[in-house]
């Protein structure tokens, strides 16, 4: 039995979740979808952040605690899966999860066994945006590059992680494949980072610099856990690993792949951090590490800290769950930056899903429904000039697993559209109402088979994509017990651009 674990990065949550966000579930919903659908085991984990600095100075400048804030804001993450139609079979809160912060100190007691956490004097320079030091030459005229704030200049005592030691090991490991980064442009970028040296880095800080909040280190209760060390062992913890439990084993130890799902701005902690800190501590390392790049809106960078939000809610609530999804499938490039606008989402959707796929169903059924009182024909002649239309369907399957084994969401909806496509491209052909007209049953009768034919192979393979939507077709094309199809129902209809939120 193959056994697969997809992981998003659990999102600090001291905003409200963005669309770029959204992507990444969007991914792993998939990835989960489509690997049930062919037998295999899966289980998507997600969560939230709470741990962060940045939540206790979000909390302190709305007045509130930093529980009741973290409690507050992670519900606006963990309510993503209705809107987006997610499937996820489990969500961790670093902050309140009982598994997490036993699990955080096996991780760390697992590496200082190893010998690999050590105290020293640490100075350095510390974006509290980014949670994480620069050195001087990392920054922009002396400010983050990422932020564009002037970092902190920290200097205290803190534990250290010997990433060093690990250096050769995580080269071999990702230059060999054992653990696979996509796109390859990742791969590289990674490969040049550990070929430059990896030092040593803070994995602690003072609990007073922490105002308290976070996990404390075993031992040391004048020091807080670095909140990437304990975001990062999110994904172990979840798994029971400080009760030792059976899911540990299932879903990591004896899994057949261990998918992360990433944004590149976390690459470093994803692909250099937490491989070392997993042979550090005799784990398995991760299978897989899946970048996505950044969306933009209308141009500008789409983040919590930048002010520019393009609100999941309101784009689902408002323009419907497919076609945010199809949007996020269908425009953004495997593993780059894509810019988002109400007019592209709108156009995507009315011009498969709307004009595309909904027009193809509704002329099917309402055919079947006009010419053979709705009842499936039953063809004895074969459907005439189908070929390319058959070879639509045949090769779906195909593609699709190609393109979901290189984490191509644009390339294997393509295979999906192109039924809907090839469809659309033989009713035109073939003509129907001219073979009514002209009394050729038998024809017609083929023809029409097909068609349907081709309506259940998209509801088949559209339900990883697009499950709503996909459950309507599938049920409007499955005639009833006495071989009748329902009624045509618009199944996607067209939508207008109109601008959330004013
Ligand atoms: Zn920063």
């Amino acid at each position: 039995m193959t056994t697969t674990y997809i992981t998003t990065t659990i999102p600090y949550v001291n905003a409200r979740p963005h669309l770029g966000f959204a992507l990444e579930l969007v991914q792993a919903d998939v990835l989960a979808r489509y690997r049930r659908s062919i037998g295999e085991q899966v289980r998507v984990q997600a969560g939230t952040d709470d741990n962060s600095l940045k939540n206790v100075l979000a909390a302190e400048a709305a007045g509130v605690g930093v529980q009741e804030f973290v409690d507050a804001s992670a519900a606006a993450f963990t309510g993503l899966a209705e809107p987006l139609s997610l499937s996820v079979d489990d969500v961790i809160r670093t902050s309140s999860d009982p598994r997490h912060a036993a699990g955080v100190e096996r991780l760390w007691q697992a590496c200082a066994a190893r010998g690999d956490l050590y105290r020293r004097h640490y100075e350095g320079l510390y974006c509290v945006g980014c949670e994480q030091f620069y050195t001087a030459a990392e920054l922009t005229g002396g400010r983050c590059p990422d932020h564009g704030t002037v970092p902190d200049l920290v200097s205290e005592e803190n534990w250290f992680f010997r990433l060093s030691r690990y250096a050769g090991q995580l080269r071999s490991l990702i230059a060999g494949g054992t653990i696979r980064i996509e796109p390859a442009g990742r791969r590289n970028e990674v490969l040049a980072l550990i070929d430059g040296g990896l030092e040593d880095f803070s994995v602690s800080r003072s609990t007073q610099r922490a105002r308290g909040w976070g996990i404390p280190v075993p031992g040391d209760p004048g020091q807080v856990i670095y909140v990437w060390w304990d975001a990062l062992g999110n994904y172990l913890t979840a798994l029971d690993y400080a009760g030792h439990g059976v899911s540990l084993n299932r879903w990591w130890t004896g899994a057949s792949r261990r998918i992360h799902l990433l944004g590149k701005g976390v690459l470093r902690f994803h692909a250099v951090y937490w491989p070392a800190m997993l042979l550090s501590a005799g784990e398995a390392v991760p299978t897989d590490i899946v970048v996505h790049g950044y969306l933009t809106e209308n141009g500008r960078k789409i983040s919590k800290s930048s002010g520019a939000t393009v609100d999941p809610y309101d784009l689902a609530g408002t323009y419907g769950t497919d076609a945010v999804r199809w949007w996020l499938l269908r425009e953004v490039p495997r593993g780059a930056d894509a810019d988002f606008t109400v007019d592209r989402l709108v156009g995507r959707a009315n011009d498969e899903l709307a004009n595309g796929l909904g027009n193809l169903l509704s002329r099917v059924v309402t055919m079947i429904h006009r010419y053979r009182g709705g009842h499936v024909p039953a063809a004895t002649a074969s459907a005439p000039d189908a070929a390319a239309l058959h070879r639509a369907i045949r090769n779906a399957p195909g593609l699709i697993a190609g393109a979901l084994e290189d984490f191509d969401f644009r390339r294997a909806t393509e295979a999906v559209w192109q039924i809907a496509d090839e469809a659309n491209r033989y009713v035109n052909r073939t003509r129907p109402w001219d073979l009514a007209r002209a009394g050729d049953h038998a024809q017609l009768d083929a023809v029409l088979t097909a068609l349907l034919v081709a309506c259940q192979a998209i509801g088949t393979h559209l339900a990883p994509f697009l499950p709503d939507a996909a459950a309507r077709i599938t049920r409007q094309c499955a005639p009833d017990g006495a071989g009748l199809l329902p009624s045509p129902a618009p199944l996607l209809a067209r939508i207008a651009p109109r601008f959330a939120g004013g």
